[in-house]
């Protein structure tokens, strides 16, 4: 580790920086999320006491709790059309078992997403054909360009909140005819140019698990305005024919079309976790502001330091700072790492895209050895050095101000010795 600054600065009495500044530490927990707010616990126990935690299990005249978040979430985000499902992944696969994809079918994807983006595909028996990511951290439009005539779906990750040019992406994909399915998992309450995310495309798919904008521990949301891809997904979902018990699904006339040839995959919401998520929903907005005010305080403390690029954010982009990011641009791997085990020492935990093996999660298309994909050079050189980090909202705005001056410090010390 000779000449690799930040390893070994843990000693107090070593370090130039230490002599100049105490060292200060985080003891903060990067997986803590906030309590389910008392409205939602209140909620979930008349669930319990009522035993009817089956969505289509209700006393007479009652409309049900998925249904009701179902009718909430679409008014919400402005879809004519929405099924609430039992995970995000199961509501991408849903999204492109509804547009028909086959076995055997390419399915263009980001190549830096989380693995059940290209999971949905592959559990469809279809094969991801990625698309490269830029330095925005978002889709490489060049590349979607090149290859948008090899598919006829996009299942576009807006991966950690970062929006592309919807209107350049959308142009793109309409001219070469490829339905887009958005996967929202991190842009739930994000925006581009006011049009909410997972709006632009055929399809929006969210997550409202744990770590995602809203949190009943699994759970997924699909919304459209695509009358026959909607009643497709209600059925897929599992309705068991009891489609007249929604409330944001098509007419009954429109099952009549479908209900013979599309297959029960189930995978439906229950009354539990959308009880816990109705209160939630209503305060998205409230929780979005402190998410971005927390991300503001990172963004300012780390912006003009020597070595570091933060991601600059389009002004057309609503964005949910519920994640940083951050790169090292060409920095040396072994220097990466140092400022990666040097931050965790201080207690900040640093997830690097760019690590040879990855840990716990895979997030690029070259740990996905099922799929056979060529390299893609610049978008290995973006991963290489990006750092991210998750900004849960139990961190006061003085803990981010505390995680930012520890980031910048020990990437400071260690671009010195580049
Ligand atoms: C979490 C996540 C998903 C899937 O959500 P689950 O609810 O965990 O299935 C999809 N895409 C991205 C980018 C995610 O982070």
């Amino acid at each position: 580790m000779k000449g690799v600054p930040g390893v070994g600065r843990l000693d107090p009495a070593a370090g130039e920086a230490h002599k100049r500044h105490m060292v200060e530490r985080f003891t903060g927990s990067f997986t803590q999320q906030e309590p389910i707010p008392e409205e939602g616990i209140a909620a979930a126990l008349e669930v319990l006491r009522s035993g009817r935690l089956h969505r289509y299990n209700l006393a007479p005249g009652e409309s049900g709790e998925v249904a009701l978040l179902e009718q909430e979430f679409a008014a919400m985000v402005g879809a004519k059309y929405c099924v609430a499902v039992a995970s995000g992944g199961y509501a991408l696969a849903t999204a492109l078992r509804a547009l028909g994809v086959r076995p055997g079918e390419r399915v263009l994807t980001n190549a830096f997403t989380l693995a059940p983006v290209p999971g949905a595909i592959a559990s469809l028996g279809a094969v991801p054909a990625f698309v490269g990511v830029t330095e925005a951290l978002t889709i490489d439009l060049d590349d979607l360009a090149e290859k948008a005539g090899q598919a006829r779906v996009l299942l576009l990750s807006h991966m950690r909140g970062h929006v592309c040019d919807m209107d350049r992406l959308m142009a793109i994909c309409d001219a070469a005819g490829l339905a887009v399915v958005e996967d929202c998992a991190h842009t739930m309450g994000a925006a581009w140019r006011g049009v909410p995310s997972g709006r632009h495309g055929r399809v929006g798919c969210y997550s409202t698990q744990t770590y995602k904008h809203l949190n009943s521990g699994e759970g997924g949301l699909l919304v459209t305005d695509d009358t026959e891809l909607a009643a497709r997904a209600v059925i897929l979902s599992g309705s068991y024919m009891l489609h007249d018990r929604h409330l944001a699904a098509p007419d009954r006339e429109v099952f009549e079309r479908v209900k013979y040839d599309t297959p029960n995959v189930s995978g439906r919401m229950d009354n539990l976790r959308a009880a816990i998520l109705r209160p939630q929903l209503r305060r998205l907005d409230e929780q979005v502001a402190r998410w971005n005010a927390r991300y503001r305080v990172i963004e300012s403390g780390l912006r003009g330091c020597p070595g570091l690029q933060v991601i600059e954010r389009p002004p057309e982009e609503a964005f949910v700072g519920s994640s940083f990011q951050f790169l090292l641009p060409g920095w040396p791997a072994e220097a990466v790492r140092a400022v990666v085990e040097a931050c965790a020492a201080r207690g900040v935990e640093l997830k690097w895209f760019g690590a040879p093996e990855p840990h716990g999660f895979t997030s690029r298309y070259d740990s996905w050895r099922y799929v056979a994909a060529p390299a893609m050079p610049r978008t290995d050189r973006v991963l290489a050095g990006l750092l991210d980090m998750r900004v849960p909202l139990t961190f006061s705005l003085a803990d981010c101000a505390l995680i930012a001056r520890i980031i910048r410090d020990e990437v400071v010390a260690a671009h010195r010795g580049l």
